[in-house]
């Protein structure tokens, strides 16, 4: 799809409310905000890490890119086409290049299924019909995922959850993708397995010139695989950089209280330390004017009128705050 300068994702303006329905005869009464208005790229072969709270938005964004929860407005081109007006049978070469890996590995395999006829079902759907050619490439990616090829006459519950994980690794990477939305695909692991589960995508990634969009609510989970970070609170995003620049110069109140939470391996290094009260505000009722005010410890009274837009204060490094 993509050519090597054109993106292989570009979001602009996307936006997916949900409707609060109320009554015997369900009768709308609000919209829960959850994607209010989000802009980002991906270039081929690198990672945009979308960072925030349980309730920020992430996981809705990541399903309604892939076109799994249609959207309510904005744009997402795939490699230079546009896919928001496409019909199922018009989005189906794209669906290809666009995969998702699941939070929960063992929830997300079907426990009735060989684990090699889980990873060859999509090659069926899409027309890979020999059993003996389906046979091989699943043997081919079990070993490159770090599974025995042995193994793909067991059930899913016969693997660890690190080996569950690489089994939705190696279902994504079937039709050969161009692009991997993980969901918390680290999550649910112990940490020494979460280094390896990263280490096999940045491999991939390398290798494969795939582009992943790496949700997690933990900076320090994408800080290794990302190139690009954008953290997103109450439907928007707040900031918007390359990882370095997030890290060393964090511009936003909420993003310098995600990275309270990340140890500091260098002693040297000093960061402000500001922690959180109380959870995400309901997307139905978010906060006027700046959305993080009610947590925000610099907070002035515009804040609490305007919302502030999400401006370029030095070159690829965006923020939305007042103070900035
Ligand atoms: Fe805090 Fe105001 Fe900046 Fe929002 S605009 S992050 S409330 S200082």
């Amino acid at each position: 799809m993509a050519e090597s300068n054109v993106p292989v994702l570009e979001v602009r303006d996307l936006k997916k409310h949900f409707p609060v329905k109320k009554g015997l005869l369900r009768r709308t009464v609000g919209q829960v905000y959850a994607v209010d208005g989000i802009s980002f790229t991906i270039a081929s072969g690198e990672t945009l890490g979308l960072v925030g709270e349980s309730g920020c938005g992430k996981t809705t964004a990541g399903r309604t890119v892939l076109r799994l929860t249609e959207p309510t407005s904005g744009s997402i081109e795939v490699g230079g086409t546009e896919i928001t007006g496409l019909s199922k049978a018009e989005l189906r070469p794209y669906r290809r290049q666009m995969q998702i890996i699941f939070q929960d590995p063992f929830s997300s395999l079907n426990p009735r299924m060989y684990a090699g006829d889980i990873v060859g079902e999509p090659l069926l759907v899409h027309g890979v019909s020999s059993k003996k050619e389906r046979a091989e490439q699943v043997a081919a990616l079990f070993a490159r995922v770090g599974l025995r090829p042995a193994q793909m006459s067991n059930y899913p519950h016969q693997f660890s959850g690190g080996q569950r994980q690489r089994i939705g690794i190696a279902r994504a990477l079937a039709l050969g993708p161009k692009l991997i939305v993980g969901d918390e695909p680290v999550s649910a692991l112990d940490v020494s397995i979460q280094a390896q589960v990263i280490n096999l995508l940045k491999d991939l990634q390398r290798e494969r010139q795939l582009s992943y969009l790496f949700i997690s609510h933990n900076l320090a989970v994408v800080e290794h695989i990302s190139h690009q970070i954008a953290v997103m609170y109450l439907g928007r995003i707040v900031e918007y950089a390359d990882t370095r620049s997030i890290f060393t110069r964090p511009q936003h109140p909420y993003t310098e209280a995600l990275l309270s939470a990340v140890p500091v391996p260098d002693p040297a290094i000093k960061r402000n330390k500001l922690v959180l009260q109380g959870d995400v505000p309901s997307p139905v009722k978010p906060p006027s004017g700046c959305h993080f005010h009610t947590r925000c410890p610099y907070v002035v009274p515009r804040c609490r009128i305007e919302s502030p837009p999400l401006r370029e204060i030095a070159p690829g490094h965006k923020v939305s705050c007042h103070l900035r």
